[in-house]
C-alpha cells in the first residue's frame, strides 16, 4: 500500500535538525531521557492514517486509507507511529541515532509499544515477531549504535513478544563472519534473510521496527523479504513519520 506514494525524501530536514540539535546540547548535561521524551512528544502527536502512517485530520483505519495511499497496494499491512517527524520528535530520534544517546531507546520504544498495543491489539502484538530494520554492517560499526535494534528489543520487552533479527544488510567489514556460519542467503541489493527465518516466521504476524519512515523504500524491501519468508502480516512500527510535502 505504500507503493506508488509520491513522498519526497526529507534528508535536508534531517540534516538541519541534526545540526541544530548537536549545537544545542553539545557540552551540556543531557536531560533526563524519560522527562525529555514526554515533553518533546507533546507537540508532535496527532492522528494518522493507519494504512500508510501519514498525518491525517482524524484517525483513519486500514480500510479507509488517505489520499496518499488509497489507490496503492504494498507489502505492509499498516503503520503504527509515535509522532510526526518534526520539532521535538525529530530531536529525540536524532539524539538516539547520531548522538548515541542509547538511554532514549527505552522511553521511545515504550511509546511505540503502547501505540502498537492500542492500534493492533495487545494480544496480537504479544503473538507477533518483532524484527528490526537492519542497518548496513559498516554503518552500524561506524555509528556504534543499532538504534532500530534497540527500539525493537524494547518493543518486544514491553509487549512480551518475540524479538528476532531476521534480516541483515551486507557491509564490507563483516563478510568473513557471515560466510563462516553459512546461515544466510543473499538477496538483491545487499539485503539478506537469515536461513532460519522461514521456520520462525511462517504464518506469524511480524512487527517491523524502524526509527523514521520517509520514502518508505527501506520498509518496502524489508517487508517484502519478510513476506517471502512466510510472514502472514507485516506491520511497520516507527517512532516518527515524515509527511510528504
Ligand atoms: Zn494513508
Amino acid at each position: 500500500m505504500l507503493l506508488g506514494m509520491a513522498i519526497r525524501p526529507r534528508i535536508d530536514v534531517l540534516k538541519r535538525h541534526a545540526s541544530a540539535f548537536t549545537e544545542g546540547v553539545l557540552g551540556r548535561d543531557l536531560p533526563d531521557a524519560e522527562r525529555w521524551t514526554r515533553a518533546s512528544l507533546v507537540r508532535c502527536r496527532g492522528p494518522w492514517c493507519l494504512r500508510c502512517g501519514h498525518s491525517a485530520p482524524r484517525p483513519l483505519s486500514i480500510t479507509e486509507g488517505c489520499p496518499y495511499c488509497l489507490q496503492t497496494r504494498g507489502v505492509l499491512d499498516g503503520v503504527c507511529r509515535v509522532g510526526q517527524y518534526q520539532d521535538g520528535c525529530a530531536a529525540l530520534v536524532l539524539a538516539l541515532k547520531f548522538r548515541r544517546w542509547w538511554e532514549l531507546a527505552r522511553p521511545l520504544g515504550q511509546r511505540l509499544a503502547w501505540s502498537l498495543r492500542a492500534h493492533i491489539g495487545a494480544g496480537r502484538v504479544a503473538q507477533s515477531v518483532v524484527v528490526p530494520v537492519p542497518m548496513p554492517l559498516i554503518r552500524r560499526w561506524k555509528r556504534g549504535i543499532d538504534h532500530a535494534g534497540m527500539l525493537a528489543q524494547e518493543v518486544a520487552r514491553v509487549c512480551d513478544a518475540t524479538y528476532y533479527r531476521a534480516l541483515w544488510r551486507r557491509g564490507s567489514v563483516a563478510q568473513a563472519g557471515a560466510s563462516r556460519t553459512a546461515r544466510h542467503r543473499a538477496t538483491a541489493r545487499g539485503w539478506h534473510v537469515h536461513l532460519r527465518a522461514r521456520s520462525r516466521l511462517q504464518g506469524r504476524d511480524v512487527v517491523l521496527v524502524d526509527d523514521v519512515l520517509t520514502t518508505g523504500r527501506t520498509a518496502r524491501i524489508a517487508g517484502g523479504l519478510l513476506r517471502e519468508a512466510g510472514a502472514r502480516s507485516v506491520t511497520l512500527g516507527v517512532i516518527a513519520v515524515a509527511d510528504s510535502t
